[in-house]
């Protein structure tokens, strides 16, 4: 791969920070842009002595201008906890922030991804879910905010790409997980993780048994990767990127527990409103065009993660 110069707008959030990691590893220029309100400097702390790394505080609801040749765009709170805080802020954000940063790619014509979602196909009457499905969406309900803002950015996308041939990908990441994970994040991994760590009860919403697909957050980056420089005739279509491993959350519940060695309660709470039943994945574009498909075990993956947040709790980290 060529030397590239780089962009990553909320590097410094969970999958924005191991993105920065492997671009500089690459030997890639990398520029983070981050407004800090989910992210934080201590995910980006080890690269700010790199000469090839810079980090610029900036919220992409506002215009920037800079001299690269890839851009990626995950700035987006992400939990529904934390696009829950401020839902307004967090259309903005993906709407405007789009709006910036396409302006930006088409300025120095750059290519441009976008961070996209699983939460396109809502709540899926189809499963798994492919890139052809529309998705079952609620246009008003409390995840709107931040499902409606990301099928508005791949409308806006796909426009600027047809107007005025920016060349975009779109990639549909389905649930994330792995080290650097914010604590208080809400999302169920991290929840379960730091209870277990903790002796509290694992907190199941509804009855446990919805399914969700957890991709390592190593398998992610390099889908990422692959995306951004495939040069397919079908590039620019939307790409999903996830693991197609279903899980329950009692099964989850029952993993985290076996490997944190610990018998805790389950403490039941109501289903949050339009959360989804089921959803999974199907991968066959992204192993077809970019020869890619996740290698990580959730049992792996999980035994990492449980050990980076027990030497953040050690360093002192505070709990949520
Ligand atoms: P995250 O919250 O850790 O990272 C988001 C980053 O964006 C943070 O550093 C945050 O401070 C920054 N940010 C938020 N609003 C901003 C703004 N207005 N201006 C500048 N920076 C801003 O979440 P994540 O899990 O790393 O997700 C990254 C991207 O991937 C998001 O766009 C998210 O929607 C997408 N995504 C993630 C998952 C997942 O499971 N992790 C799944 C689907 C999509
Ligand atoms: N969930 C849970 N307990 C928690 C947090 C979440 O049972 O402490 C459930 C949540 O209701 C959802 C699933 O776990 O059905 C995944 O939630 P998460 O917030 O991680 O991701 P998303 O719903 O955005 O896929």
């Amino acid at each position: 791969m060529d030397k590239m110069r780089v962009l990553v707008a909320g590097g410094a959030g969970f999958l924005g920070s191991h993105l920065c990691d492997r671009l500089v590893a690459a030997g890639h220029d990398v520029i983070c842009l981050d407004n800090y309100f989910t992210g934080t400097r201590r995910n980006i702390a080890h690269l700010l002595p790199d000469p090839r790394f810079e980090a610029i505080r900036h919220d992409v609801t506002q215009p920037i201008l800079l001299e690269v040749d890839w851009v990626f765009n995950l700035a987006c709170p992400a939990s529904p906890v934390h696009y829950q805080y401020n839902p307004i802020k967090t259309i903005k954000t993906s709407i405007l922030g789009s709006i910036n940063l396409l302006g930006l790619a088409k300025r120095v014509s750059a290519r441009i991804l976008q961070a996209s979602t699983s939460e396109v196909y809502g709540d899926p009457e189809v499963h798994p879910q492919a890139e052809s499905y529309w998705g079952r969406v609620n246009p008003i309900g409390i995840r709107s905010c931040y499902d409606e803002g990301k099928r508005c950015a791949e409308t806006l996308f796909t426009d600027y790409r047809r107007a005025h041939g920016i060349d975009i990908r779109i990639a549909r990441i389905f649930n994330t997980y792995g080290p650097r994970m914010a604590f208080d994040d809400g999302r169920v991994i991290s929840n379960f993780v730091i209870q277990a760590l903790r002796g509290e009860p694992l907190t199941i919403y509804g009855d446990g048994r919805q399914t969700r697909s957890f991709c390592y957050v190593d398998d992610l980056v390099e889908g990422l990767l692959r995306l951004m420089s495939y040069e397919g005739s079908d590039a620019t279509e939307p790409c999903n990127l996830g693991n197609s491993v279903e899980y329950s959350m009692l099964e989850l519940a029952e993993l985290v527990q076996d490997l944190t060695g610990t018998q805790l309660a389950l403490e039941f709470r109501p289903l949050p409103e339009d959360d989804p039943v089921q959803r999974r994945p199907d991968i066959r574009r992204a192993r077809r065009n970019l020869d890619w498909e996740p290698s990580t075990k959730l049992r792996e993956g999980l035994a990492r993660m449980v050990e980076d947040f027990r030497l953040r709790l050690k360093a002192g980290e505070p709990r949520p």
